[in-house]
């Protein structure tokens, strides 16, 4: 069985044509599949059409979560429940077409346990959108230990093997290109051209983008910890010429002035850099204490499945 897992926020307009499409090329595969929508908090009329849809066709399956936990979140939720030994991930806004699942499960019988799409043309999206991207997966592939695929977004197909694996992390920060590249296992990839968002605008905020990114960051890499360690050194270093060099000036030049620029200088530019770091420490440790709350990551108010569970 294929499992179709779609996260859905705010998508009252093109839902529901996206959703036939999908069906459309499901039955085109020999295999039994369901389609899993997880309505993430919407607060326009998604929930409605989810209802009809799963009431008129019974391989739609949803998931209803509590309120608006994110993007990243709302697969999570999905990959819990999907009942498929093959899920593909991928977003209800049109942007990752449908027919490309015929590619993806083609890829994967060849034996692969994740195959995964990678973007040849973006589609319409802005150009700061499309820059801070670009640079993004460039400099997390610098820190982190583990290659994450570059130009790749959820956008999917994985096993059982892989699904399982999954459920057995636990982090509240979900980074799901970055965990799965983190699974190893034997991963492929295609190629694709990303359409344009068929209705409406996208429902990543700025704010929702750095905080992914912030999530990709400090779940990969301990780098951050280490520049706030270097450039502290560092300062140090300069702080120890400059006192070598003022005392040189008080005793041996004997000239000396009141030096109130160069005080003030030097003490907001340490100022600035040891906030810095303290900045740095707070977002890993905000983390951890998110963690050790221990807190569901998500809980479900209601579902067509007869087990959901958060
Ligand atoms: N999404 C979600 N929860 C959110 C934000 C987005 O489930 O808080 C869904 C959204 O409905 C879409 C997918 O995640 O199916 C990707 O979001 P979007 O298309 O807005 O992001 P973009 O493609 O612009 O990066
Ligand atoms: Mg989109």
């Amino acid at each position: 069985m294929i499992t179709v897992v779609l996260p859905i926020y705010n998508e009252e307009h093109g839902l529901q044509a996206f959703c036939l499409e999908c069906l459309e090329v499901l039955r085109q595969t020999d295999k039994p599949f369901e389609l899993l929508l997880v309505n993430d908090g919407s607060t326009d009329d998604t929930l409605k059409i989810i209802r009809q849809l799963s009431s008129s066709t019974q391989e739609v399956k949803y998931i209803d979560l509590s309120r608006n936990f994110g993007h990243q979140i709302a697969i999570s939720a999905g990959i819990d429940n999907a009942q498929g030994d093959w899920v593909v991930l991928m977003d209800s806004d049109g942007q990752d077409p449908p027919s490309e699942i015929l590619n993806l499960l083609r890829e994967a019988e060849k034996g692969y346990d994740v195959v995964y799409a990678k973007r040849k043309s973006r589609g319409q999206e802005g150009l700061m959108k499309r820059l801070t991207a670009k640079w993004f997966y460039r400099l997390l592939n610098k820190i982190t230990s583990v290659p994450i695929p570059m130009d790749v977004g959820d956008f999917r197909i994985i096993n059982q093997k892989v699904v399982k694996a999954l459920r057995r992390m636990p982090e509240k920060q979900r980074y799901l290109r970055g965990q799965i590249a983190w699974l190893g296992f034997k991963q492929s990839h295609i190629e694709y051209d990303r359409r344009s968002r068929a209705e409406g605008d996208t429902k990543y905020t700025y704010r929702k983008m750095i905080r992914l990114a912030l999530d990709g960051i400090t779940s990969f890499s301990n780098w951050p910890l280490r520049l706030a360690t270097i450039t502290g050194f560092f300062c140090a270093f300069i702080g120890l010429l400059l006192i070598i060099y003022t005392l040189y000036s008080r005793f041996v030049l004997h000239d000396y002035e009141p030096g109130w620029a160069s005080l003030m200088i030097t003490l907001v530019f340490i100022g600035g850099i040891q906030l810095i770091g303290i900045g740095v420490i707070g977002e890993y440790i905000g983390r951890i204490n998110e963690n050790v709350k221990s807190r569901p990551m998500y809980l479900i108010n209601e579902s067509n499945l007869e087990d959901a569970h958060d």
